[in-house]
């Protein structure tokens, strides 16, 4: 089979049909929020570009998007939360209503040191929306005024979510169990 990886178990967890529900609300209830508002995206490379392609779609509003890529959560996140910013924005944000589009809130660490390094650059506003969340492995308390799905503590893949690069082009959320 297409998706299938001799060293790991892949199990749905959340598939396509629920995705789509939920990926409209979102942008329902965003779009209320931001009524006659310009909103600014930022998506979090690479993780969060489907549920960005899938979010936007459904935001009749008059949007602009830019995108950041970060230091992996394997690599390079120190325990202090710091990451590296591999890929900054294009644009300028001050001023402007922006709205941090992320693919998992997992620790959290990420965006609280994401949000408090782009309040400095003085936006008008900034939110989160978090396609997932894994409340129980939160360290640092992050506010994210949207979230899709809260899920249990487990590595999950597909959705524009990897392993090791692969899995991103799977249409549901899996979780991965490796083989013992
Ligand atoms: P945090 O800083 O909140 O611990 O981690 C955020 C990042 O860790 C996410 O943007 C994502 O890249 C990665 N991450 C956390 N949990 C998972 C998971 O279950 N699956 C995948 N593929 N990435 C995860």
């Amino acid at each position: 089979m297409l998706f299938t990886n001799p060293a790991a178990q892949l199990k749905v967890l959340i598939d396509d049909r629920e995705l789509q529900q939920r990926v409209k609300e979102l942008g329902e209830e965003i779009s209320r929020d931001y009524q006659g508002k310009n909103l600014h995206l930022i998506c979090i490379l690479k993780g969060a570009c489907v549920f960005l392609a899938d979010l936007i779609r459904h935001l009749p509003l008059d949007i602009s998007i830019d995108f950041m890529a970060v230091s992996s959560y394997a690599n390079s996140l120190h325990t202090s939360g710091e990451v590296k910013i591999i890929k900054d924005l294009d644009s300028i944000i001050q001023g402007r209503d922006v709205l941090i589009i992320e693919d998992i809130l997992d620790t959290g660490l990420t965006l609280d040191y994401l949000t408090r390094s782009l309040r400095t650059r003085s936006p008008h506003s900034l939110n989160i929306c978090a396609l997932l969340s894994k409340p129980s492995r939160r360290i640092k308390e992050v506010n994210a005024a949207y979230v899709g799905f809260e899920i249990p503590d487990e590595f999950v893949v597909g959705y524009g979510l990897d392993f090791a690069e692969r899995y991103r082009n799977l249409p549901s959320i899996s979780v991965m169990k490796k083989d013992e």
